[in-house]
């Protein structure tokens, strides 16, 4: 059985590196519908309350940028690696076009490279849609997505020849999918032997679009999985593998950057979870109305009046749906402060294990083991939006609860698996191992809590 497994995984990298064209039809077909679905919609009317997904392009268009891209993209992060990167993005696919025919080819400056961007551009592109309802409003979807499309083309015109310096360096999602291959089943790997070794003649290199060392390849967390390099020197090719194996195998990067931690902790964890919650949570009914009091009691109205225009705060008067500054204000705080409270609670916890057992690397190492908690959070907060539409249809899902609690679940119990294994390799002692773990599991509970609260106890 593995066997077979091995070899299909196999063929489906040759089938992708021997029908480029093909690979290329599809990236310049998802673009023409990306940008239809983006630009189109943002110039119609608002749809009516009565109005169907499918009867109207506007929903239509909402309902396949957030409730199936968006989900589904995290989803296969999981279970195909960044297949999507290198096969569908539309972004991706019109940067490297810029860069190849009218790239300027410019050395890519130190700045660029900083390890932090997609931390800080996580956390600025969920916070800013949340501000002005990114989920709800074309406009607002054509300003953000359209928004990062141009620049990824404007990076792609300016650095690089050919390749993708916006995907690798700035994309506000590639450190999130960097994050999460990491627990794919399949991958593409470079034969260190059979390279060394080869005597094939000269090849030219692939041109890695995220400019890669396939030399090194042995996992899929920078690759875009694009399949150019499959079969280079005979030594590179797509493989199965364990969903534990880069991140207990590989995850102990002594040269790890602590920006990928950050992201996890205080982004894909934190803020994600402050983003999907404040739209029910009772605790920020409370704090706006704490606010607006204090502001009323004092005679300050001024920021009680919903007067930033639609691409600074939520501003649509036509759907009774207006933010003033004191919701933007509330929104921004509820979504940073969640990230912060959680990012630094679950800091410290990792450093007090780390500590107890006596290892430098631990941390980073460590903290990779939240990955299936986090990729759960992101999967069924995404997911909301995709039953709020096609309840809004009359859709109804009687067996919801029990998905999204097998899911939580489910990815609680990898997590806790995946840090079982982890601690397993360290030379602490039996009884350090299991504080350890046991501190560990304590870190899981405020995260499992957060998402209870939002789909059960609020
Ligand atoms: S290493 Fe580069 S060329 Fe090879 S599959 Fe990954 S992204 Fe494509």
């Amino acid at each position: 059985m593995s066997r077979i497994i091995t070899t299909a995984v196999y063929h489906l990298g040759t089938v992708m590196h021997r029908h480029r064209t093909v690979i290329q039809t599809i990236q310049w077909c998802v673009v023409a519908i990306y940008l239809f679905l983006l630009i189109v919609p943002s110039f119609l009317p608002l749809p009516p309350r009565q109005e169907h997904i499918l009867g109207n392009l506007v929903l239509f268009a909402q309902f396949v940028f957030w409730g199936i891209w968006w989900p589904f993209v995290i989803l296969s992060m999981l279970f195909i690696g960044r297949i999507w990167c290198g096969v569908f993005c539309p972004e991706g696919a019109l940067a490297e076009f810029t860069s190849r025919t009218v790239g300027r080819n410019k050395s890519i400056p130190r700045w660029l490279k900083w390890r932090g961007w997609p931390t800080v551009a996580f956390i600025l592109t969920t916070l800013y849609g949340q501000l002005i309802s990114v989920y709800d409003y074309a406009e607002a979807a054509l300003l953000i997505l359209g928004g990062s499309t141009l620049a990824a083309m404007a990076i792609g015109f300016f650095f690089g020849k050919g390749t993708r310096v916006w995907c690798r360096y700035l994309c506000p999602v590639n450190g999130v999918f960097n994050l999460l291959s990491r627990l794919a089943p399949i991958s593409f790997k470079t034969d260190q032997e059979k390279w060394a070794h080869y005597c094939g003649g000269r090849q030219e290199n692939p041109n890695c679009p995220p400019m890669i060392n396939i030399h090194q390849l042995h996992g899929v967390n920078a690759c875009h999985m694009c399949a150019r390099c499959a079969g280079f020197r005979d030594a590179v090719a797509l493989k199965p593998r364990s969903v534990m194996e880069e991140v207990v195998v590989y995850g102990e990067d002594k040269n790890a950057s602590p920006w990928e931690t950050r992201l996890l902790l205080f982004g894909m964890i934190g803020v994600a979870i402050g983003a999907f919650t404040w739209t029910v949570s009772p605790w920020f009914v409370t704090f706006k109305q704490a606010i607006a009091e204090w502001l009323v009691d004092h005679n300050i109205f001024w920021p009680l009046d919903p007067t930033a225009p639609w691409w600074v705060l939520t501003n649509h008067p036509a759907n009774n749906d207006s933010f003033n500054w004191v919701d933007g204000f509330c929104v921004a705080s509820y979504i940073l402060g969640s990230g912060l409270l959680f990012g630094t609670f679950l800091t410290l916890m990792l450093w007090a294990i780390a500590s107890l057992m006596r290892s430098q690397t631990l941390f980073h190492h460590l903290a990779q083991a939240f990955l299936p908690l986090a990729a759960a959070g992101l999967f069924l907060g995404l997911t909301a939006t995709t039953v709020k539409l096609l309840m809004y249809d009359g859709i109804t899902f009687w067996w919801l609860p029990y998905a999204r609690a097998f899911i939580l679940a489910l990815t609680a119990l990898w997590s806790l698996y995946l840090a079982a294994r982890i601690l397993q390799r360290t030379p602490a002692s039996l009884i350090r191992k299991y504080l350890g773990f046991f501190l560990f599991a304590v870190s899981c509970v405020p995260i499992v809590y957060a998402w209870w609260l939002m789909f059960w106890g609020w």
